[in-house]
């Protein structure tokens, strides 16, 4: 069991940015209104993530730290899935791969419980004191997996990963107060409760100061919003694109292909735009379940989302360019 938890582990979590954001997901299904982040040289060493979620109780934790077993699996409609995760192997296959601790308490309860899972085996089961919540703490992941281990890269590119995956969850969720810490660097401190707008500012707004147009359109059931870096403002980097579909952080070959079309003629050679924007649409024409371990997505009328991106977008940005 513990062997074959390894080898899937792989295809879950290929590298510290991907264990980060199965357990910042969970810390949002949860319910959390405040996650803290901590990284250690860029995840390598040590990633924490502590909610304010409504925690487990010590039958919860066992049954989350075991494979498939999911809290989340809708068994109507799944292409109506609401929840960020919904297939019970994050936990399981992270504990498999490192040295993993899990503490909670539910709200209500006078005190929490602990686990410790050291590469897939149970070595601590106790009661532990820590405010309701849970907290995860992932401590040498891949360190006595000598073939993954050397895929990963240095912790400073290890570290960009996590850096973006943040980013993204904390665009798609202004309402969640988020802190994140690497090493003894304070790098991001977010009060919840922003509107959209003033989250993504705060992102990324050093970057666009007054370069940008706030987009916000709509074409049928459609809905697109955001901050758009005009095209006489741009980087020679990709990794500045935000983008959303119904709160859900996407990297989407479409969608990116209509914000390309969108600047077009417009941006200089080898350049890419600076922009989050949020496609919001009803559930039943996109399917967001393509891949586990990826953020791709399927729209019943793609033609449609193009044209909607494409000619909203560019009209938007001409306007602003002004
Ligand atoms: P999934 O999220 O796909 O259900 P996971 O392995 O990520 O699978 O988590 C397993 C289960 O553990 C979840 O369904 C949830 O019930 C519980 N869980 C995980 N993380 C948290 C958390 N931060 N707060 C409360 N419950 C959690
Ligand atoms: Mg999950």
């Amino acid at each position: 069991e513990a062997l074959i938890n390894r080898i899937a582990a792989g295809e879950v979590v290929e590298r510290p940015a991907a264990a980060l954001k199965e357990l910042v997901e969970n810390s949002i299904d949860a319910g959390a209104r405040r996650i803290s982040i901590k990284l250690v040289d860029g995840g390598l060493t040590r990633l924490e993530v502590t909610d304010d979620g409504c925690g487990m109780s010590p039958d919860q934790m066992s049954l989350a730290l075991e494979r498939h077993a999911t809290s989340k699996l809708p068994d109507e409609a799944i292409e109506q899935v609401s929840t960020l995760g919904f297939r019970g192997e994050a936990l399981p296959s992270i504990a498999s791969v490192s040295r993993f601790s899990l503490e909670s308490r539910p709200h209500g309860e006078p005190q929490g419980w602990k686990k410790v899972v050291d590469h897939g085996v149970l070595e601590e089961d106790t009661p532990a004191a820590l405010p309701p919540g849970t907290r995860v703490r992932v401590e040498n992941l891949f360190g006595k997996v000598p073939a993954r281990r050397k895929f990963l890269r240095t912790p400073r590119s290890e570290y960009g990963a996590c850096q973006d995956v943040v980013r993204r969850l904390a665009m798609a969720r202004p309402d969640i107060a988020i802190t994140f810490e690497h090493g003894d660097r304070r790098v991001l401190s977010l009060q919840g409760g922003e509107t959209l707008e003033a989250r993504v500012a705060e992102i990324i707004a050093r970057e666009l100061a007054n370069n940008a147009v706030s987009i916000d359109l709509e074409r049928g059931p459609m809905r697109l919003t955001g901050v758009a870096g005009l095209p006489t403002y741009n980087r020679g980097v990709a990794d500045h694109q935000y983008l959303f579909v119904n709160g859900r952080p996407v990297k989407d070959r479409l969608l990116t292909g209509a914000v390309r079309g969108a600047y077009a003629d417009m941006l200089a050679r080898d350049r890419h735009a600076v922009l989050a924007l949020f496609l919001e649409l009803p559930p039943e024409d996109v399917d967001v379940n393509v891949h586990p371990a990826k953020t791709e997505v399927r729209f019943r009328d793609s033609q449609a989302v193009r044209g909607f991106i494409v000619s909203g977008l560019r009209q938007a940005l001409s306007t602003g360019d002004r």
